[in-house]
């Protein structure tokens, strides 16, 4: 059995732009609640944001929630995962980056930085979001990035200006 470890602090983003948005996102949410040895904490104001991506997409619905778990970032993955599928996902027979009724990523994992196949924190697309970023500095605004020691507030501004920093790369893949 795995030992329990210290329970921590994390940041998830929710998105949707299929079916019943409001209805997926609430379902999201409360199976967040429900998970193993996690607590929800807050969430954010859901925002509706324009799509980025392939072309001829409906308009996002984006927030943020704030667990605080005992689970591995493995484990809260693959929760997060389920809890996708569960709600319709079909990941087989759509476009990266196309309409999904609903998207789970695993922004922050406390001060966690992991990089292997499959798992990425804190999120790689994080800072050039500002339908993650928005949300997220609402909820955690003084919230530091592992990866920099910028806060999420800071990235938020850096984002609106335009003027990210010469360490942030744009990513595309
Ligand atoms: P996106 O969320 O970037 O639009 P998808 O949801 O289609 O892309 O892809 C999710 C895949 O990315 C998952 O299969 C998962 O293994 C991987 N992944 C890597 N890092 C993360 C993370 N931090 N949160 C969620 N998924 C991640
Ligand atoms: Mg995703």
């Amino acid at each position: 059995m795995r030992t329990p470890s210290a329970p921590t602090d994390c940041f998830i983003a929710l998105g949707s732009n299929l079916g019943d948005r409001h209805a997926n996102i609430r379902a999201a949410v409360d199976a967040l609640a429900k998970l193993p040895g996690t607590e929800l904490l807050r969430v954010s104001t859901i925002i509706e944001t324009e799509p980025v991506g392939p072309p001829g997409q409906d308009r996002y619905l984006n927030g943020v929630a704030h667990v605080r778990t005992t689970l591995s970032p493995r484990e809260l993955l693959q929760h997060l995962l389920r809890i996708e599928l569960e709600r319709g996902r079909d990941r087989a027979n759509s476009p990266r980056w196309g309409s999904r009724t609903l998207d789970l990523d695993l922004l922050l994992f406390g001060d966690h930085i992991i990089d292997e196949p499959g798992l990425t924190v804190p999120h790689p697309r994080l800072r050039e979001r500002l339908f993650v970023l928005e949300p997220l500095a609402e909820i955690a605004r003084e919230q530091r990035l592992p990866t920099d020691g910028r806060t999420t507030g800071e990235l938020l501004e850096s984002l609106r200006r335009g003027t990210l920093v010469a360490s942030v790369r744009p990513t595309i893949g």
